[in-house]
């Protein structure tokens, strides 16, 4: 019961803190993925659709990778304006991981390292690996709006389900200590952080549960551009949840039951609970996110500390 209250309370927040912005956050989010479907049918028919294999493992790849850069992009304007006017929206009192600049220079290399490792190295071969198996539609063909919305959405869920077991299961102590510390070095979360992780955790707890959708809905139900508009999604919206920012125009904040970035800033600053990756829903019904509600109530209602 406590749990649900705390949902409820939660959307209240949102509600609140968002205010008008809720109608930007509406047609933002719907002008992202509607740009990008027309984007995609018109470009379709210069696109290499008629091999479906290097199609797939090209078109996963740059799509992946223009929606990293962009995304960050737009993040790393914001931490370079150092505005009192931007940093009120700070998360947590933490200074940002650039404010303690030996410690920094040394955490940028390794992020560098891990970003190159897994754009050179394991996207390329786990792609080529999964590719083998892709069979998503991919002729010209009348792909509606409309279906490309609906899939989006049971892709998240989808994905949110998958992302908040394997991430519980990476906190009992062997998998913790072993693959997903990596990802915990950051206690104040950065954009770029957001892919900062282990392998093996890139491919069992990102990549798998972004996968589980279209394998439940079976890839001859899915049209490839409706994958490619997903994985531009979801790079950006786990750039978003780790910006440690509350903005409140946050495009992704008007999703009923949505985690948002404070949600997954407290994983990463207190590392407890709150596991999920878009949704509360999972948190709420196993009651891992009782701390942050308790923490939540502490602080009248307030996320920073
Ligand atoms: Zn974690
Ligand atoms: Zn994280």
């Amino acid at each position: 019961m406590t749990g649900f209250r705390d949902m409820l309370k939660w959307e209240a927040y949102k509600l609140t803190h968002q205010g008008f912005w809720t109608f930007f956050s509406i047609a933002f989010t719907l002008l992202f993925f509607y740009a990008l479907f027309l984007i995609f049918i018109i470009i379709y028919p210069y696109l290499p659709y008629q091999n479906l294999y290097f199609f797939y493992c090209s078109g996963t790849y740059s799509v992946h990778l223009l929606s990293y850069i962009l995304g960050n992009g737009l993040f790393l304007f914001f931490y370079m304006q150092k505005s009192v006017k931007i940093d009120k929206w700070k998360i947590n009192s933490i200074p940002w991981p650039w404010e303690k600049p030996q410690k920094w220079s040394e955490d940028l290399k390794k992020l560098i390292k891990s970003v190159l490792f897994m754009q050179l190295c394991i996207l390329p071969i786990s792609l080529s690996i999964s590719g083998l198996t892709v069979k998503f539609r991919s002729q010209p063909e009348d792909l509606s709006f409309k279906e490309v919305l609906w899939q989006i959405a049971f892709f998240t869920v989808c994905e949110d389900f998958l992302f908040y077991w394997s991430h519980r299961a990476m906190h009992t102590p062997w998998l913790y200590k072993n693959i997903h510390k990596q990802h915990h070095e950051y206690n104040v979360s950065i954009s770029f952080a957001a892919e900062y992780a282990h392998p093996l955790e890139y491919i069992l707890g990102n990549s798998l549960p972004m996968a589980l959708g279209t394998l439940v809905l079976g890839h001859t139900n899915t049209h490839i551009i409706t994958w490619f508009i997903w994985v531009s999604f979801r790079t950006v919206s786990t750039a978003d949840g780790h910006c440690g920012y509350d903005f409140p125009w946050s495009p992704l904040f008007f999703f009923p039951f949505h985690t948002g970035a404070a949600f997954h800033d407290f994983h990463h600053s207190k590392n407890q609970g709150n596991y999920g990756s878009f949704f509360t829903i999972w948190d709420t019904i196993c009651g891992t996110d009782y701390q942050f509600f308790r923490f939540f109530e502490k602080n009248e209602g307030k996320i920073k500390d």
